[in-house]
């Protein structure tokens, strides 16, 4: 299908512009001008509320289409992967930009904060902090042209929890027993102290309120590698607008509300018994039931900048991922063999050497 694409052009030289992160500016490459994006704040109620939704949005799962865009740059026809809503054309770096499509358009965005330049001075540190990388992925870093920016959605959920409990309380106490032990190849008796358990049952409350939680909304990089570089600064959001986009590869959802909920269920869950234990309390616990109610269940599809790369090591793919807000980084690594190697050649020379001086010289 073709759409018409979007692009800012700059008020100096008619050139298209791009955001420049860690501002909140569109910036011309050409001549340098910027020009501010002035969206309204974020409103407090951007949430959607979340049953509402669930039964409307579960049977929309995405059927995406690919836009083929008209570069006003140099006048190819580049066509957009399924649910991607921007990208820098591939011939001559135009950012191009197209309307999203999904059911659920992006609720906000999170501006790129880290520099392309920043962002690569945290790889290298990374990568040079890595035992046994092979010097090929250290050259990938050197030159820095595979690290590209992404805007990639995530689902965001809040609740307010409050949870019944019941269960057990364990006390540790001692006693004093008597036991047989053989010393000295006799039988004797002895004192020893033993660990026992006074058990208690015990029902109570717990609440949890939870802010943010952020699931991965799409596959388009690991969601494992994208789930590790929380924590996301969801405070610094702002409204969705293409502008925030320009320049950069931006997707939109492809994994349903409905398994994004299911996800973040699972997370509260677990948050919850911990808490549960903690209230309970004592040396040990056992829980017999949970009952939770879960209250003001909203979310929203936000999308958060992260640079990455991708790099082919041994016929493999490998991705490292950077947080563009916070600078935390996750990455995928492979091992060289070799270094590996080496090392254990030379830990078992060194062994084998204290061994024989140690028979030498050693144990008087
Ligand atoms: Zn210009
Ligand atoms: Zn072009």
């Amino acid at each position: 299908m073709h759409v018409k694409a979007e692009i800012f052009p700059c008020p100096g030289c008619g050139s298209a512009m791009r955001y420049a992160p860690g501002t909140d500016n569109l910036h011309c490459d050409y001549c340098g001008s910027d020009k501010p994006i002035d969206v309204p704040p974020l409103p407090p109620e951007m949430k959607r509320e979340l049953g509402a939704c669930l039964s409307r949005v579960q049977s929309c799962h995405p059927g995406a289409i690919e836009k083929v865009l008209d570069c006003p740059g140099c006048g190819a026809d580049v066509s957009l992967e399924p649910l991607t809503i921007g990208e820098p054309c591939p011939y001559c770096g135009t950012p191009l930009l197209s309307e999203p499509g999904n059911p659920l358009p992006p609720s906000a965005v999170l501006p790129f904060a880290v520099t392309h330049k920043k962002a690569q001075g945290i790889f290298k540190r990374w990568i040079g902090n890595l035992w046994f990388a092979p010097n090929a992925l250290k050259r990938v870093v050197d030159t820095g042209k595979s690290l590209e920016g992404y805007y990639l959605p995530f689902w965001i959920f809040d609740a307010d929890t409050r949870s019944y409990y019941e269960g057990e309380r364990g006390d540790a106490y001692y006693v004093t027993v008597q036991r047989m032990r053989v010393m000295n190849g006799r039988e004797v008796p002895v004192q020893e102290q033993e660990r026992r358990i006074r058990w208690t049952p015990v029902s109570g409350s717990t609440s949890r309120t939870f802010r943010d939680l952020p699931i991965v909304a799409t596959d388009r990089l690991p969601p494992k590698l994208l789930a590790r570089l929380q924590p996301w600064a969801s405070g610094q959001m702002q409204c969705f607008d293409l502008r925030w986009l320009s320049g950069f590869t931006s997707h939109e959802y492809s994994r349903p509300l409905e398994s994004g909920y299911e996800e973040a269920r699972g997370i509260m869950q677990s948050v919850i018994r911990n808490d549960v234990l903690r209230s309970i309390g004592g040396d040990e616990q056992r829980i017999y039931g949970i009952d939770t109610r879960y209250d003001g269940e909203r979310f929203a599809v936000p999308l958060f900048p992260i640079w990455s790369s991708t790099f082919r090591y041994g016929g493999r793919n490998y991705t490292i991922a950077v947080n563009a807000v916070s600078g935390e980084i996750a990455g995928e690594r492979p091992y060289s063999y070799w270094k590996i190697f080496f090392l254990i050649l030379t830990l078992t020379a060194i062994a084998g050497a204290a061994a024989w001086f140690y028979r030498h010289y050693g144990g008087d």
